[in-house]
């Protein structure tokens, strides 16, 4: 018996096509990936669903929380091996680490796109789709959290990012690299992630904005975001986890409002820690109270804190959760 995917069609470049006349890129009536059903169906049971066609730039925690309702309702109808969900690649990274922190199944659930569009030349949509469904019924990749397959490599929702703005080889992970290869004879697994996280949310209501620190950078920025009621604040700051002194001011004021603040380094590599002692120093940071996450980038260090608001605004558990 053929296992059934459940495959979710949201939009973005794997759905578009281009107009040959003015070499736009643009949504078309009909989604053109679904015309390749037929093909994909020699692979597995589809059960198509398709609650939105948008460009993954439209894209915010209200349709995450969708998608995620569409995979939990086919969940508790214990019928499907996997999922797969075609995105814009632009904000792919956020929606899948989105759902690797809200949805429980040891079950896989692959995030996959397209860099060129579906009548291009040499265009990919097609292919990672055809990948993704075969990692989604590969039972070695149960139980790995959200899996983004593009471009014959398998990367967790966690580490992965966009680092390209039109090679297909855009999605990788730093420092980790890939979990997996998707071979013409079947799928690999090199690696596994060492731990899982679940926070069993509901909705998403909090304000949560993210900045980068930049050399000269000063408060006014900061103090305008206390005045502008947000509930929470990522700032990817430099190097090791340091900011320029003339940002203590917004710090001190947004912390004496309860307000967290997250910090990520705005290096491609490595993670933000409370290495250095002067004045905006990360160990002063972190005496101030700022919060160190573990490595990762900055739109997913907002989305984890959007999702830690929903569940507590103590700024003890609000840490802990960042160093799962
Ligand atoms: N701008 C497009 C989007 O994210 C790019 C893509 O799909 O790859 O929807």
């Amino acid at each position: 018996m053929k296992e059934k995917i459940l495959v979710i069609h949201t939009g973005g470049t794997i759905s578009m096509s281009e107009d040959f006349e003015t070499g736009a890129v643009k949504p078309s009536e009909t989604n053109p990936i679904k015309e390749n059903s037929k093909e994909l169906l020699t692979l597995a049971d589809l059960i198509i669903e398709e609650p939105f066609q948008l460009p993954s730039p439209h894209i915010t925690t209200r349709e995450m929380l969708q998608i995620k309702e569409i995979i939990e309702t086919h969940l508790e109808k214990k019928e499907i091996s996997g999922v797969v969900i075609t995105h814009g690649t632009d904000t792919l990274e956020e929606t899948a680490y989105f759902l690797d922190l809200t949805v429980k199944t040891e079950l896989p659930i692959v995030v996959t796109g397209a860099m060129r569009s579906s009548n291009e030349i040499g265009s990919d949509g097609l292919y990672n789709l055809i990948s993704s469904i075969k990692v989604a019924k590969c039972k070695e990749a149960r139980n790995k959290g959200v899996l983004v397959v593009l471009n014959d490599e398998i990367h967790t929702a966690e580490n992965v990012t966009k680092t390209h703005t039109s090679n297909v080889s855009t999605f990788q992970s730093p420092q980790y690299g890939p979990i997996g290869i998707v071979t013409k004879r079947g799928i690999i697994f090199h690696h596994a992630p060492t731990k899982r996280e679940c926070y069993p949310i509901l909705d998403v209501t909090k304000k949560v904005v993210l900045m980068k620190a930049h050399a000269g950078m000063d408060s006014a920025l900061l103090l305008a975001i206390k005045d502008l009621g947000f509930d929470g604040v990522v700032i990817e700051a430099l190097g090791q986890g340091n900011l320029p002194p003339a940002t203590i001011n917004g710090i001190k004021a947004l912390l004496a409002d309860k307000i967290p603040i997250i910090l990520v380094s705005r290096c491609f590599n490595g993670i933000a820690q409370d290495v250095y002692e002067y004045e905006g120093g990360g160990k002063h940071l972190k005496d101030l109270g700022v919060i160190f996450s573990n490595g990762l980038n900055g739109q997913k260090a907002r989305l984890k804190l959007l999702i830690a608001l929903e569940t507590t605004n103590n700024l003890k558990e609000i840490e802990a959760i960042f160093h799962v």
